[in-house]
C-alpha cells in the first residue's frame, strides 16, 4: 500500500500504552489514535502513576472545565472579587471549588507548544484546570480539543522577582489563588524539578525524567484534521516508499549570521562525519553494466528520504542537486521540503498549521538534525522520542568545530533558567544543583533534563 510503516495493516497501539484516554470520537481528531500508524512506538517507558494522573486531570476537567456548573460558579466569584465584593464563602463550602491557571499565547508556535506543557505539568502537580486563552484567529484549527487571575511572568525577560515562582514559599503563596494567569515562551518544566514539594509526586510520574516532554507532548498534541491532513497526505506522496527518513530542520536567527553556502556546508560536514547521509560516487560515467542491469541495481538499493524543514529553500536546492548530479553507492536519496515560507508569521493561521505540518512530519522521522536553539526544533526531537543530531550556532558566521552534536537528551532545554538560589535569594548555577539537571548543549544559560 506504498505506506512504508505506516497503514492500516500495521501493528500499532493507538492509545500508546494507556497514555491517550479512550473516551474520543475518531473522526472528531483523526491524528488522535492515528499517529502511532506514522511514529515510531515510544522507546520509552510510561510509569502507570502517570496514566492514573491523566486519568484524575481528565475527570477534573471534566468537573471544572467551561461549560460546567463549577466553572460558571467560579467565574461569578471571580466577578464578585473584581467587583470589590466579599467571596461568597456561603456558596463554597458544599461545592467543588476549582483552581485554573490560564495559558495565554507568546512566540512562535515552538515556545507555545513548550510553555503550554510545561503549564500543564504545572496544572497537573496543583490540581489546577488548564484553560487555554487564544484571542485571535492564529491558534484556531491547529490543534484537537485544546483543553476542551494573579499573573504568572515567565517570559524571557522574567525578573529577578519572577525567580521564587520556582520557590517553596512562592508556590505557597499561589496554593491558594484560584485563577492563575501564565505569560510563558519558555519550557519551565526543569524548574519544577527544583520544588522540595512536588519532587516525590514527580519521581511517580517520571521514572525517566528525561522523557517528561516526550510523554505531555504525545498526550497533549494532536493536530487538527486540517494538519493532520497536510502531514498524513505529504508523507504518503513522498516518504512512506522510503526505508528510512532522516528529517533536517535549519533555523536561521538573526544574532547567528550565517550564510547559506556557509550554512549548507555545515549540514553535509555533519551528514557524513556522523553518516547521516551517504557519500556521493565521484564519477559520473555510465556504469558497464547494461541497461536492464542498472536498472535491477537501482531498484536493489535501499531507498533512503531526507525531509528538510526550514523557511528557507537554499539547502534543499542544494541537496538535491547533489544527488541528482551524482548518484550514491549503496543507497538512493530522495530529498523533500514541504515549504520554503521565507519569513515568519506566527500570527497567521495557515502559516501556523503549516509550520504544524512540519512539526508533525519531522516526528515520523528515523533520523533527526535539529538547529540549536530552536523550539521547533525540540518539539519534533520531543514527539519523535529521539535525541537529535544539534547543527551547533555557527562561530563568527563560520562553520563551528564540531558542526553538530549528539543530543545528550530528548528534553527540550529551558533557555531561560533561573539560576537563582531559593535560601540565600541570591544568584545561583542552576545546572550544578542536582545530577539530572544540566545546562543545555545548545544554550549556555539554560538547563535540560537529562
Ligand atoms: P523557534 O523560533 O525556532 O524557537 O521556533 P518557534 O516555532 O517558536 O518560532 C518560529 C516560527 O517561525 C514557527 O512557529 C513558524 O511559524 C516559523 N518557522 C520557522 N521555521 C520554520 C520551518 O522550517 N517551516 C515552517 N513552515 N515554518 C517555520
Amino acid at each position: 500500500q506504498g505506506l512504508g510503516r505506516a497503514g492500516p495493516s500495521a501493528t500499532a497501539d493507538p492509545l500508546l500504552g494507556g497514555l491517550l484516554s479512550p473516551d474520543f470520537d475518531d473522526r472528531s481528531c483523526l491524528s488522535r489514535y492515528r499517529a502511532s500508524l506514522y511514529r515510531q512506538p515510544s522507546l520509552h517507558n510510561l510509569s502507570s502513576h502517570l496514566v492514573s494522573r491523566l486519568r484524575r486531570y481528565e475527570s477534573l476537567h471534566q468537573l471544572c472545565g467551561p461549560g460546567t456548573p463549577a466553572y460558571s460558579r467560579a467565574v461569578a466569584r471571580l466577578r464578585e472579587a473584581m467587583d470589590g465584593h466579599a467571596s461568597s464563602n456561603s456558596t463554597s463550602s458544599s461545592d467543588t471549588e476549582c483552581s485554573y491557571i490560564i495559558w495565554t499565547p507568546v512566540e512562535g508556535l515552538g515556545n507555545r507548544i513548550l510553555s503550554t506543557a510545561s503549564a500543564f505539568l504545572y496544572a497537573l502537580l496543583t490540581d489546577r484546570v488548564l484553560l487555554v486563552h487564544h484571542p485571535a484567529d492564529d491558534l484556531n484549527d491547529m490543534f484537537c480539543e485544546p483543553f476542551p487571575w494573579l499573573y504568572v511572568h515567565l517570559q524571557t525577560d522574567y525578573k529577578p522577582d519572577d525567580r521564587r515562582f520556582f520557590c517553596d514559599d512562592g508556590q505557597e503563596t499561589l496554593r491558594g489563588v484560584r485563577w492563575l494567569v501564565l505569560r510563558s515562551d519558555n519550557y519551565f518544566v526543569p524548574g519544577l524539578f527544583f520544588l522540595p514539594r512536588y519532587e516525590e509526586e514527580l519521581v511517580r510520574l517520571f521514572p525517566r525524567r528525561d522523557t517528561v516532554f516526550h510523554h505531555l507532548g504525545r498526550y497533549l498534541f494532536h493536530p487538527s484534521n486540517t494538519v493532520w491532513g497536510m502531514a498524513t497526505r505529504y508523507y504518503s506522496s513522498y516518504l512512506a516508499p522510503a526505508e528510512e527518513r532522516v528529517g533536517v530542520q535549519v533555523r536561521e536567527f538573526k544574532y547567528a549570521r550565517i550564510s547559506a553556502d556557509e550554512r549548507y556546508k555545515q549540514i553535509i560536514s555533519c551528514a557524513s562525519r556522523e553518516s547521516l547521509l551517504p557519500a556521493v560516487e565521484n564519477a559520473t560515467l555510465p556504469s558497464s553494466a547494461s541497461d536492464h542491469h542498472q536498472e535491477q541495481e537501482q531498484e536493489q538499493k535501499k531507498r533512503k528520504a531526507v525531509l528538510i524543514v526550514s523557511l528557507n529553500g537554499d539547502y534543499y536546492d542544494k541537496l538535491s542537486s547533489l544527488y541528482y548530479e551524482h548518484g550514491a553507492a549503496a543507497v538512493t536519496v530522495s530529498v523533500f521540503q514541504p515549504t520554503h515560507l521565507g519569513t515568519q508569521h506566527s500570527e497567521k493561521r495557515q502559516h501556523n498549521q503549516k509550520a504544524l505540518a512540519e512539526i508533525v512530519l519531522l516526528s515520523f522521522s528515523d533520523v533527526v538534525v535539529t538547529s540549536a536553539q530552536s523550539t521547533f526544533g525540540y518539539v519534533s526531537q520531543g514527539l519523535a522520542g529521539l535525541r537529535p543530531w544539534v547543527l551547533m550556532l555557527p562561530v563568527d558566521g563560520k562553520v563551528p568545530d564540531p558542526p553538530c552534536r549528539l543530543a545528550s537528551t530528548i528534553e527540550p532545554c529551558f533557555m531561560k533558567a533561573p539560576h537563582y538560589d531559593c535560601r540565600t535569594r541570591g544568584d545561583s548555577d542552576n545546572g550544578k544543583l542536582v545530577p539530572y539537571i544540566r545546562q543545555c548543549e545548545d544554550v549556555s544559560y539554560g538547563v535540560q533534563l537529562v
